[in-house]
């Protein structure tokens, strides 16, 4: 049985301008002890995703397909049941969270809490030690259990964060742009964290990032976003040498290297913006910023087909040509 299973996931935002679909069919698999990289633009609907494998996207959303943990359907188990999974079954370390550390409280009580709130027989005591080998585990001095987050750097700050997600020993890890606040330096060495942690505890892991040169080196399979939808997916090595959508293509050449700043914001190879999930244009969404788009694009609305190996994409070209290999 997977560890996680997304079936025909959908994710609709009610809001003032009317119904944004962030999240259109998504189905995807992550067998335990695995690592799964998701990219894509910001604004693709992958947060959104990462927050309904706990159910924590906002009321104004409506949630339909199945999120399954263990083969439980998360958007119907009980709270009660849903309180003993956050955290003890997976974990998320949310985008922008090392701005959601207490800056009153010390960083240390902050990792014990959860610890606290999900066994009642824990002791004072029990917990201190646990937050201690947690905070060994990624890599951090257990004297910083007493700093308070202002005397930490943002690189400690985010080994603090994983600390918490994992302080309920959970078996998934999902991990939304956990570098890109990060200088590249630093980013490297959260990576080679994740890796490690990956190896050593048996994890599942979802990392999130607009920046597939990252999630390249740390994931054994990629699943690219495009409008709320999974537009290419496979093994790694794959996805990235021999991309079969033209989103990908564009993609990994606008972020050639890990942590480039500059291309975030400046992406090379793809014009424009990405559409407005409220306003999608016909047939396939990417068609008006792709090179390669002929008339069938603007009237196709192709879903994913399998390239062989494993490998899906969701392009008309699919099929109609030999693979491309990149030197
Ligand atoms: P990503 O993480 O890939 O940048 P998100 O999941 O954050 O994408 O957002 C996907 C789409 O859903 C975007 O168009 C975003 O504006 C919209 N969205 C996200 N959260 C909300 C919300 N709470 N209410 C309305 N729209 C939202
Ligand atoms: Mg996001």
């Amino acid at each position: 049985m997977s560890l996680l299973r997304l079936e025909d996931l959908t994710v609709t935002y009610r809001t003032a301008e009317g119904a944004v679909p962030a999240v259109r069919g998504v189905s995807l698999e992550l067998e335990a002890g695995t690592t799964l990289g998701v990219a894509g633009e910001s604004g693709s609907g992958k947060s959104t995703l990462a927050a309904t494998v706990l159910r924590l996207t906002p009321p104004t959303a409506t949630v339909g397909g199945r999120v399954l943990l263990d083969g439980e359907d998360v958007l119907t188990m009980s709270f009660g049941r849903l309180r003993a999974v956050r955290w003890a079954a997976a974990a998320i370390v949310f985008q922008g969270a090392l701005h959601s550390l207490n800056p009153l409280q010390r960083v240390g009580q902050q990792i014990a809490e959860p610890v606290l709130l999900h066994d009642a027989d824990v002791t004072r005591r029990q917990a201190d030690q646990r937050v201690r080998d947690l905070l060994g585990q990624v890599g951090l001095a257990g004297r910083l259990a007493s700093a308070y987050p202002h005397q930490l750097s943002g690189g400690q700050k985010q080994r603090m964060m994983i600390a918490m997600a994992l302080a309920c020993r959970p078996r998934l890890l999902i991990a939304d742009e956990p570098t890109t606040a990060l200088d590249v330096m630093v980013q490297a060495q959260v990576l080679d964290l994740l890796t490690t942690l990956v190896r050593d505890l048996g994890l599942g892991l979802v990392l999130i990032s607009h920046d597939l040169s990252v999630l390249g080196t740390t994931c054994e399979r990629l699943a690219v976003m495009y409008a709320g939808r999974v537009v290419e997916e496979g093994p790694s090595a794959d996805v990235l040498a021999r991309a079969r959508h033209p989103y990908t293509r564009a993609l990994s050449a606008a972020f050639p290297t890990i942590g480039d700043a500059a291309a975030r914001f400046a992406p090379r190879g793809l014009p424009g913006d990405p559409p407005w999930p409220g306003d999608l244009p016909p047939g396939c969404p990417f068609h008006p910023r792709c090179g390669e788009a002929v008339a069938a694009c603007a009237g196709t609305d192709v879903r994913l087909r399998e390239c062989g190996g494993a490998h899906r994409a969701a392009c008309v070209h699919v099929g109609t040509r030999p693979v491309e290999v990149r030197a």
